[in-house]
């Protein structure tokens, strides 16, 4: 599948291990989104296509993990998947969303904090990117033999998903370069 994406291994590595360090720079880009609010406008513009992103991809990927997430013995979600990469706080914060409250104090291979009984109880685009790009054998084979139609859409809206984000982190990454420091 060809994608547009984003090289996040630029930015800063948010270690939940730390929960000093990870708090620190989770703290730092508020500030730097608060104080910068007016030159990342580029950024803003981006959002409501990245939005619009998950929520026509999202009904789709629920339909498919309904049937088949309630039947699997080995689920996926830990906790170390549940902790956002800094690209992630990026995309939460140029969506205007708040940053959940993640308690750092939890085992990272046990099942994730904020599974619910019916699954994630974030939002999609509260969840790290990983969560929405992730599709195991039993997922993909269900989508496979899907009707063809829903696969090409499914697809098409998966690199949509891909190319907004691609975006506006490539557009907030040129805005960030340049006024990192001022803001620290
Ligand atoms: S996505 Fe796949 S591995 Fe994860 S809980 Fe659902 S069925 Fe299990
Ligand atoms: S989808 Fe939700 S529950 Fe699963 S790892 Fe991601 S944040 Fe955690």
């Amino acid at each position: 599948m060809a994608v547009i994406g984003f090289d996040t291994t630029v930015f800063p590595r948010l270690n939940y291990k730390d929960p000093a360090a990870f708090w620190g720079e989770i703290e730092n880009l508020k500030a730097f989104f608060r104080d910068n609010r007016q030159a990342l406008e580029p950024v803003f513009k981006r959002a409501p296509a990245f939005l619009a992103a998950f929520q026509k991809l999202d009904p789709l990927i629920q339909s498919y993990t309904a049937k088949v997430c309630p039947y699997c013995g080995t689920v996926c979600c830990a906790n170390k998947f549940g902790f956002p990469e800094y690209a992630d706080v990026v995309g939460f914060l140029a969506l205007g969303l708040e940053i959940p409250n993640y308690n750092l104090n939890v085992n990272e291979e046990d099942i994730c904090q904020f599974i619910g009984d019916k699954g994630c109880v974030l939002p999609r685009p509260q969840r790290p990117y990983r969560c929405t790009w992730y599709f195991c054998d039993p997922l993909l084979v269900q989508l496979e033999i899907g009707p063809a139609r829903d696969y090409r859409n499914f697809i098409k809206d998966l690199q949509e998903l891909s190319r907004a984000r691609g975006e506006l982190l490539e557009n907030f990454y040129q805005i960030w370069k340049g006024l990192d420091k001022t803001s620290k």
